[in-house]
């Protein structure tokens, strides 16, 4: 089995200054209303703010695209393709490189399908429907495999992420109902994304 890539993403809160190194404090800035990382030394308030992961819901002839995880978290279980938004790029830009990279997918971009809150972990995931344009792949480091579902054939309790599973689930009873309207949720706090 091929060893899972594993990445250490810097904490949250610093301990020192990204632009002069002294050490930061911990506190609510003037006219604010919560703590902060602040340096002292230089004056820089080091703000943190909600990531963006973006990912698609991309449907070959009625299936849909999975990828089994490379990584972890969560290694060796079933994934829509999405990942971390990255500077410079819209969340469309962003969810079509995703699936890209760890599908090796060419598609069609749909519309905006969910957009679901994850507070606990302080990000936001969004999928866009998308139209393959093929059905060959060609899955990159992140992904293990990667390969298309029949909506019964999912594989629900190894999927990576309940984000992956509440799109999947509005996506299930949508096709029912015939019609994909955008969904917007909050996952609830008793287990992280
Ligand atoms: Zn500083």
């Amino acid at each position: 089995m091929t060893d899972p890539i594993r990445y250490f993403p810097a904490p949250r809160r610093a301990r020192f200054c990204s632009q002069c190194g002294s050490p930061v404090q911990h506190r609510v800035p003037e006219d604010d209303n919560r703590a902060r990382d602040i340096c002292d030394h230089c004056g820089a308030i080091h703000y943190q703010n909600p990531r963006m992961v973006v990912g698609t819901v991309p449907v070959w002839e009625g299936k849909i695209l999975l990828c089994r995880r490379a990584i972890e978290p969560r290694y060796d279980t079933w994934t829509l393709p999405a990942g971390f938004m990255e500077l410079g790029e819209s969340t469309a830009q962003g969810a079509a490189r995703e699936t890209l990279e760890e599908a090796g997918a060419r598609i069609e971009l749909g519309q905006l399908y969910t957009i679901i809150d994850v507070p606990q972990v302080d990000q936001v995931h969004i999928f866009y429907l998308a139209r393959a344009l093929g059905p060959e792949l060609d899955p990159g480091p992140e992904s293990l495999e990667a390969r298309y579902f029949a909506l019964d054939e999912i594989p629900w309790p190894e999927l990576s992420f309940r984000t992956v599973a509440t799109t999947l689930e509005r996506y299930r009873e949508d096709q029912r109902e015939g019609r994909f309207p955008t969904h917007h949720c909050t996952l609830p706090s008793h287990r992280t994304s």
